[in-house]
């Protein structure tokens, strides 16, 4: 592979056209979610219910569940955030960003579960190891919460290069992600051509 000089989160191009986009890497050790984690999690979450009880007009704020792009941009999403391994959600902790506007939705799509039953499905999507000093969600997998149970802020955060790549109007001949930190980087192959969705 030819080497690529690019800063970390810039987005650049290669000669022969290529669109690199350059993302963080995370390189956090796995480790098993304590007791204390589910606990503060639980307490998160029933503040956050409590919230959702007093809003005015929830059913105006209630926080909208926003499709991951399609196409190329999709793809490129998808494998950068896998080669970055989630580098964005270490501010996760044991709150995932989830407030009354999350429940709000999740009370509305699911009306017949009561405060404890959303409280249960949430500790249930806990991985048994996440990242150490991540999300609770963060799993070795990724995020182990459905985007109907995310926050709005997770569901549509993406980090500069990343973001500039999503909605940058022009297609590109073909894209290829690099994650780097430390010293570290792991690369894509080249992804998709010509249509982005
Ligand atoms: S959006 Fe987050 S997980 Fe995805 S590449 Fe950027 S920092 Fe990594
Ligand atoms: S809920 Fe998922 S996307 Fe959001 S910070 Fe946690 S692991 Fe990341």
């Amino acid at each position: 592979m030819r080497a690529v000089a690019i800063e970390a989160n810039v987005t650049d191009n290669e000669p022969d056209g290529t669109r690199i986009v350059s993302v963080p890497l995370s390189d956090r050790p796995l480790a098993p979610v304590t007791r204390a984690r589910i606990r503060n999690l639980r307490m998160h979450l029933v503040e956050s219910l409590r919230a959702m009880r007093v809003m005015k007009h929830p059913e105006r704020n209630v926080s909208p569940v926003r499709a991951e792009p399609d196409g190329v941009a999709g793809l490129v999403a998808r494998t950068a955030c896998s080669l970055c391994r989630g580098s964005c959600c270490k501010g996760g902790g044991e709150h995932a960003y989830l407030d009354e506007r999350t429940m709000a939705r999740v009370r509305q799509a699911r009306p017949d579960l009561e405060a404890g039953a959303i409280i249960g499905l949430y500790v249930s999507c806990v991985p048994r190891v996440a990242y150490r000093d991540s999300c609770v969600f963060h799993g070795a997998e990724g995020c182990t919460l459905d985007r109907a149970l995310r926050s709005d802020i997770c569901n549509n955060y993406f980090c500069s290069a990343l973001g500039r790549f999503v909605t940058y109007p022009e297609a590109p001949e073909g894209v290829v992600v690099i994650a780097r930190a430390d010293g570290k980087m792991r690369r894509s192959g080249k992804l998709g051509a010509a249509t982005k969705g």
